[in-house]
């Protein structure tokens, strides 16, 4: 039988807890602890930090509702930032729009990329189609470079902890609103209401004040704390809820659907007081 439990400690006093059957691999890496396992409910998964990050039995939820909220609300996204998102779940969501001409990701440690390749091959396995351009390198300098350059800009980092405490600043996203183009759009993921709510109010205040449409909606993460996540999306011209149904063209999801592109941003009034 073997293995182990493992915990994330969600809250000081709060865990979520998996039974792992084995480690397939685990090493600090300049950035952070990187452990990928096999667990007995949710397959492969990869760890950062103890936080878990994604598996192959619900990763395509955050994957579908981080890249395909943004890129049905913009008329035309060609050229695509994913900050973040090393094991590339975004950048195969977002080579599903045929729009998209160059999909760019930008993640700090090279390690995380490696290993999702190896132990998370339908996850990472579009990370070397002849439309991404894989950079190895601090999405804070990348974005402070970046000028007019992107029609959607997607944050799929950590917490705002160790190497992505940078990624939650106002001052990274003034950066990514000079990095988009002028009708650009962009979205972070923003953790839960449950753990982080000072989190989310501070980013949607941070965001208002440089997006003229900034709006939070959010999806059902069972691997996640609490299980309820959010997304902050900023734009500059198109509101995600005015997209013509025309725009909706077929696509290959599980979780997200042109009904629920709307209905993720009715939020329930705990989350709503947050942010109003
Ligand atoms: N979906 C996960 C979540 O919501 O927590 C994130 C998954 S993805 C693996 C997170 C990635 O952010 C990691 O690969 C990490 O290396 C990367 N990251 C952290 N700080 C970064 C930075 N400053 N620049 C670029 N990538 C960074």
């Amino acid at each position: 039988m073997g293995g182990f439990w493992f915990t994330e400690k969600q809250t000081e006093n709060f865990g979520i807890t998996m039974k792992v059957k084995k480690t397939l691999h685990s090493e600090q890496t300049e950035f952070q602890q990187l452990d990928m396992v096999e667990t007995e409910e949710w397959g492969n998964m990869l760890l950062l930090d103890g936080m878990v990050m994604t598996n192959q039995k619900d990763e395509w939820v955050y994957h579908e509702m981080v890249a395909h909220v943004p890129l049905f609300t913009h008329p035309n996204p060609e050229n695509v930032l994913v900050v973040g998102g090393g094991d590339g779940g975004v950048i195969r969501e977002v080579l599903k729009h045929p729009s998209v001409k160059k999909a760019t990701l930008v993640d700090i440690d090279g390690k995380v990329i490696e290993y999702s390749k190896k132990y998370l091959p339908e996850i990472a396995g579009k990370l070397d189609d002849p439309r991404v351009d894989v950079q190895v390198d601090d999405g804070f300098m990348h974005i402070a470079k970046s000028e007019n350059e992107y029609d959607v800009i997607m944050v799929d980092s950590t917490e705002p902890v160790g190497p992505a405490v940078n990624l939650f600043s106002k001052g990274f996203y003034a950066g990514i609103s000079k990095a988009l183009k002028e009708d650009g759009i962009f979205v972070a993921q923003t953790d839960n209401p449950w753990f982080t709510p000072d989190l989310i109010r501070q980013v949607q205040k941070d965001v208002k004040e440089i997006f003229p449409i900034t709006k939070l909606y959010t999806a059902n993460i069972p691997t996640y704390p609490s299980g309820l996540w959010t997304f902050t999306i900023g734009s500059k011209k198109y509101d995600p809820l005015a997209v013509e149904d025309s725009r909706f063209h077929d696509i290959d999801t599980k979780y997200y659907t042109k009904e629920l592109h709307k209905a993720c941003f009715v939020l329930p009034k705990f989350v709503k007081d947050l942010i109003e």
